[in-house]
């Protein structure tokens, strides 16, 4: 027979590697991850034969551990789906994931950080290398021919066929030396119950000529609640999920009546890379009366809720459903809505409950459940409960400020929300607009997610409070920030605004005084009504269009001694100068780009050598 050995794809590699130095610590959880697949397997089986029942005959389904000494080998057996040869070689011979390279791009070689990283992977069936220095998998799919894989985890991988009478799958693993621990009986059944014991199929030992069933055989989300402990749902997690670490919350619910159904939803503590993958799947898995159906079904949660992970066991669907059905199915549009309700109950729970914990959910997945406020389906207010800011007056409150906190603590003479968005938090607390805010003592909200910009498009108000960006000359702005001498400031400089005005022609809308600023000398600012300056920077920096194409206004601060001087400048030449300065130094405080950056250094280098010589009228002319 012909034996054929092949290259694992490159990122395969370095990601085996990885996953098993990383991993040297925790070496047991291989067999929570073999038997996990092997579990998946029977229930892919069971799926299967739905239709065509002569695959399952009088088959029970299950798992089997044959621990031999004198090979020194471990061997996970299951009578499940198994796989073709095109099938070993795309699950074992490749992450077939996108997004993967990247992933290992993001690597610092800094080994601590790179462990947290790795964690977003599923190790899966790589883990048997950590205890294993050859591993042999024997498997054959009802109708195909069987085939035997075999590798040492370094670079490649052997294929050939292979006679195997049963379906099913085995994969044994040759245990190093140091790991030869797990071929005893008492450390395997000892693993079996703690992390495999709520499997609902048999895992079985054999063991000196004897049969033992280690576990109860039984679905997890069927047991009572009463019944089950955090480690229980802990492991249930790990094995639904091939996560490394704990989830942070669940919630566990059997509803009766109209609808039936068993939902058991779970909260990582840290996004998967590939959570803003738009081609990447997420979802719940889904069941029919226990029998496993699908693995993430998309369709019952929406995606800004893509970070939950769980499954829902319904009443009421037929075992036959397919993906095609479940697009237009009622009782799947009523489960979602109840999906949505039970997560938001469980985050708010979360957020009232534990706040640090609501802290860390937060921290991963804000930035997605925000999502929710664009689509219009969603309960906007619910969601705008949970959202948490940054803001001028938390400076290291890890919680984040809600915005119920920031409405308890408004000013009275506070009439509006107040946010600001930026690139990143230091250029949005050092923002010139927020200085004339800061002089009320009004708090501002600071936003750096780029989907902020769509978020408070559609986030307007909250109890009754219009909610307003402070880059923005929108009355509520206005007001908040108006200085007593406005009128006579005005006055004073309505030749020089006129005179800017056609200096800065194409560049601006117009020119104004301000009570934005206290210190520094302009800013630009929306208009009322068109997209942010930074949402139509992103824009054209994605290259789409700008469906409001607006000037900016620039808005000058009549206390600035720069600005002085440019009232008081008398030649051309010196004010057009001083003009475009003070328009680029707005820009680029407000994270903007200048067209011509060579002209705007000329600029600032003249003034500076002004400035050092002895006669710095001459610049004004
Ligand atoms: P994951 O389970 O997260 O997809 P794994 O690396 O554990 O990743 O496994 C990759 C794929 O290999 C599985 O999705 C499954 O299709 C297949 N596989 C693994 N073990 C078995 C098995 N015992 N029987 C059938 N298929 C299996």
């Amino acid at each position: 027979m012909t034996t054929e050995t092949r290259e694992f794809q490159a990122e395969t590699r370095q990601v085996l590697r990885l996953v098993i130095h990383s991993l040297y610590s925790h070496k047991e959880i291989f067999l929570r991850e073999l038997i996990s697949n092997a579990s998946d397997a029977c229930e892919k089986l069971r799926f299967e034969a739905l239709s065509r029942p002569e695959l399952l005959g009088g088959d029970t389904l299950g798992v089997e551990l044959v621990p031999d000494a004198g090979a020194g080998t471990l061997t996970v057996k299951d009578n499940g789906v198994g796989m073709s040869r095109e099938e070993v070689i795309e699950n074992l011979g490749t992450i077939a994931r996108s997004g993967t390279r990247k992933f290992l791009e993001a690597l610092s070689g800094d080994s601590a950080r790179d462990a947290q990283l790795i964690g977003q992977f599923g190790v899966g069936f790589y883990s048997a290398f950590i205890v294993a220095d050859r591993v042999t998998v024997l498997t054959k799919r009802t109708d195909s021919e069987g085939v035997c894989w075999e590798s040492d985890g370094e670079g490649a991988y052997d294929i050939q066929p292979h006679h195997k009478a049963d379906r099913g799958t085995e994969v044994i693993l040759h245990l190093r030396d140091e790991d030869k621990e797990f071929l005893a009986r008492e450390r395997l059944e000892h693993l079996v119950r703690k992390y495999s014991d709520h499997l609902s199929v048999p895992i079985v030992l054999r063991h000196d000529g004897k049969e033992e069933t280690l576990n109860q055989a039984k679905a997890f989300w069927t047991r009572p609640k009463q019944e089950l402990k955090d480690e229980d749902y802990q492991a249930f997690y790990k094995h639904l999920t091939h996560d490394w670490d704990d989830a942070l919350a669940w919630a566990h619910h059997k509803v009766e009546g109209n609808l039936e159904y068993t939902s058991l939803l779970y909260l990582p503590k840290r996004a998967p890379f590939d959570l803003f993958d738009r081609d990447q799947k997420h979802g719940v898995k889904l069941y029919v009366k226990r029998v496993f159906i699908m693995d993430k079904a998309a369709e019952l949660l929406p995606p800004w809720l893509r970070f939950v992970r769980g499954l829902v066991d319904s009443q009421d669907l037929p075992l036959n459903v397919s993906r095609e059905l479940l697009q237009n199915n009622r009782t799947v549009e009523k489960i979602k809505s109840a999906l949505v309700k039970r997560a938001l109950d469980l985050l708010e729970d979360l957020a009232t409950g534990k706040p640090e914990a609501y802290a860390e959910f937060w921290n991963a997945f804000g930035v997605v459940l925000k999502e929710g406020l664009i689509d219009e389906d969603a309960p906007h207010e619910r969601i705008a409960r949970l959202l948490r800011f940054r803001s001028t007056a938390s400076e290291g409150d890890a919680a984040g400020v809600s915005l119920a906190d920031y409405v308890a603590r408004m000013k009275p003479e506070q009439k509006a929300i107040y946010f600001l968005t930026g690139d990143t938090l230091a250029a949005a607390r050092n923002s010139p607009h927020l200085e004339g805010f800061r002089a009320r003592g009004f708090e501002v909200l600071l936003l750096t997610d780029r989907v902020d910009e769509w978020v408070t498009n559609h986030l307007r108000e909250f109890e009754g409070k219009k909610i307003e960006n402070v880059a923005r000359a929108a009355a509520d702005v206005e007001s908040a920030i108006e200085t007593p001498d406005k009128a006579a400031a005005d006055s004073a400089y309505k030749d020089t605004l006129e005179r800017l005005g056609k200096v800065l022609a194409g560049k601006i809308e117009s020119a104004r005084l301000s009570g934005r600023l206290t210190e520094s000398s302009a800013c630009l600012v929306a208009g009322e009504h068109g997209i942010s300056l930074r949402m139509a920077r992103m824009l054209k920096q994605a290259g789409q269009n700008n469906p409001f194409p607006m000037l900016p206004i620039l808005e000058l601060n009549p206390r600035h001694p720069l600005v002085e001087r440019l009232k008081d400048a008398t030649g051309d030449e010196a004010f057009a100068d001083l003009a475009h300065l003070l328009h680029d130094q707005a820009v680029l405080a407000e994270g903007g780009q200048l067209d011509d950056p060579a002209s705007f250094v000329k600029q600032v280098n003249k003034l500076i050598l002004e400035g050092l010589s002895s006669k710095p009228k001459i610049l004004l002319g």
